[in-house]
């Protein structure tokens, strides 16, 4: 046993139950997400884009593991706050990749603005992105998309301003010389999976492929632990 696990007995963060903070009756009890074409959002088979949706800078597929519901939603809201990184792998141990048929991909976490990023310490995108990627064999790249605006929180707005409001808070990270160009282009070639926590209206994840594709990505998937 862990000198923090007796410090901080670890509770289930829904139940109570000592243990874990994700117990396994809780956890069964949260639904998994359905899967969903991304640009229509209706049922479509392992979550890829219809082919009468896909457009030239649309995702390709998007996978949500669970409704954003119970043990699963306090666990990412609890990763704000607490024992991040626990709770994060954890979190990252309930999610089934070995159903996903990705093999060479690189996941790239949607960037949070510098000033957040300070002040709450860390992306939370970016740590659960980090530890799932390890997990299923998969590259990690921080280095592919810039985040440039902070926009006004997304749950204010309607769904048209909400649209509107996402445009062009994302950049793709210039190379600075032929060197980078040339492994740059080597990363775009792979399948990208551009992965967040929760999956709410899809406009950001979508902005980002968006921008992906734009500097020349082949095959872009979004990945979110959850969808609301
Ligand atoms: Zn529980
Ligand atoms: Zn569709």
């Amino acid at each position: 046993m862990n000198i923090l696990d007796i410090l901080f007995p670890k509770n289930c963060l829904e139940c109570k139950r000592p243990g874990k903070y994700i117990c396994g009756t809780c956890l069964g009890k949260v639904e998994h997400a359905k899967l969903v074409c991304p640009v229509c959002k209706k049922y479509s088979f392992i979550g890829a884009t219809h082919s009468f949706c896909v457009n030239k800078f649309s995702l390709d597929g998007m996978h949500s593991f669970y409704k954003y519901d119970g043990v699963i939603r306090k666990a990412i809201l609890a990763l704000k706050y607490r024992f991040a990184h626990s709770i994060a792998e954890e979190l990252v141990n309930c999610l089934d990749v070995k159903k996903l048929a990705f093999k060479e991909a690189i996941l790239v976490p949607i960037p949070l603005h510098k000033h957040r990023e300070n002040w709450r310490g860390f992306n939370q995108a970016a740590v659960l992105g980090k530890i799932l990627a390890e997990k299923a064999g998969w590259r990690f790249n921080e280095n592919l998309l810039l985040r440039l605006t902070d926009s006004t929180p997304q749950v204010k707005l309607g769904r048209e301003e909400r649209l509107r409001n996402i445009r062009g808070i994302f950049a793709a990270i210039k190379p600075r010389d032929e060197q980078e160009r040339v492994l740059r282009g080597k990363l775009l070639d792979k399948t990208i999976i551009i992965f967040d926590d929760v999956w709410t209206t899809g406009a950001t994840i979508a902005e980002a492929c968006r921008v992906l594709k734009k500097a020349g990505a082949k095959e872009v998937w979004g990945m979110s632990v959850a969808r609301t």
